[in-house]
């Protein structure tokens, strides 16, 4: 289903929505560029880069509560679930390589085994694209892992820029849903929009990128090297912060704790947070040893679940190519570099 919106009525549709949902669009606020609540008299733009954070939160969000528990002396605990509150969600300005992470944490929290956390927030959250016309940074790669500045993967609604207009497409029926509900807003796409729509998105792939080998090369690169000394050469500056991981849209490794209020009656909350594979703790034993001790396999783990494991598992890549760990790491470890210097392709 494809509509057109012109510009100057971005900012009702996205209030007509808020009436009904909790609307987040990008917004400059505390220095950075971030999904943020829309109030009713927000002026939504989208003139920006890639917010920091990535929409994964409003799926897997960094604290959740998965149960309560109380046991008074000597009776049997009693568990309370606390599932998600139904909370409808509208978020705008995801970009597409955002919407493909969304098809990696499917896999992860809903192949197999169905994570009922996840899988309450992923229903009732509907994802708005954004098509890029340029790349927003100087260091994604999205065209190397297999996306591209307008694919369509993991988000409901895609929305293209046109001249003074947005081209609008539907893509799932949650997206039908909110573009249907806008009839008086949206204007049937004709065939020179689609047209539009089509040339928007070429022209937005010929920009230049950074790049990677094909997928098979590059695992098969880093299978091969896996025991090579560039993993500590190319680790030795990292000071195992975690912002890579953390604001990777596809990271999904989590801890789970149990937080206690009371001692008597015992009280408290089992608790799922974000983990970090760059944190040292994050595979030490209880006996004390630790199978990635240092920050070469460490950085060997983050690189090769993005680009070897992941794909090994799944055949495709986890890495999406939006470039916030290159971007964001104060000591400038480039996953591009560090990928082909030891895959050697
Ligand atoms: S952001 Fe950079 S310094 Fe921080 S843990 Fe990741 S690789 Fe290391
Ligand atoms: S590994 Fe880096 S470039 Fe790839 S999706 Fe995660 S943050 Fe983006």
């Amino acid at each position: 289903m494809e509509t057109i919106l012109k510009k100057e009525r971005l900012s009702e549709w996205v209030a007509q929505i808020g009436a009904r949902a909790t609307v987040f669009a990008p917004a400059f606020a505390d220095g950075i560029w971030n999904f943020c609540a829309v109030a009713a008299d927000t002026k939504v733009e989208f003139d920006h880069g890639n917010t920091v954070r990535p929409a994964k939160g409003f799926v897997f969000p960094q604290r959740e509560v998965l149960y309560r528990f109380r046991q008074e002396s000597g009776k049997a605990p009693e568990l309370m679930e606390t599932l998600p509150a139904a909370a409808p969600t509208v978020v705008f300005g995801v970009r597409p390589c955002d919407g493909r992470a969304m098809v990696r944490n499917d896999k992860v929290f809903t192949c197999g085994f169905n994570d009922p956390y996840y899988q309450a927030r992923r229903d009732q959250v509907v994802f708005v694209g954004l098509a890029c016309s340029e790349p927003p940074s100087q260091n994604c790669f999205c065209l190397s892992v297999g996306g591209s500045p307008h694919s369509e993967d993991g988000l409901d609604v895609l929305m293209t820029e046109l001249d003074g207009r947005y081209h609008v497409k539907a893509i799932t029926a949650k997206g039908r849903e909110i573009v249907e509900g806008a009839a008086a807003l949206l204007d049937k796409a004709q065939a020179a929009d689609g047209k539009a729509a089509a040339k928007a998105h070429a022209d937005a792939d010929k920009h230049p990128q950074r790049a990677l080998a094909t997928m098979e090369k590059v695992a098969a690169g880093l299978k091969e090297h896996f025991d090579s000394p560039k993993w500590d050469e190319l680790a030795r500056a990292c000071i195992g912060c975690g912002a890579c991981t953390y604001l990777c849209p596809s990271c999904h490794c989590f801890d789970i704790n149990d937080e206690i209020t009371s001692n008597v009656p015992l009280t408290g909350e089992r608790v799922r947070t974000w983990d970090n594979c760059q944190f040292p703790d994050f595979t030490m034993h209880s006996s004390g040893h630790n199978p990635r001790h240092d920050t070469g396999a460490r950085l060997r783990q983050r690189v090769s679940h993005k680009l070897l494991y992941f794909v090994e598992n799944h055949n495709i890549q986890q890495c999406t190519g939006c470039g916030r760990c290159i971007s964001h790491c104060p000591v400038g470890i480039d996953i591009v570099r560090v990928a082909t210097e030891v895959s050697g392709q």
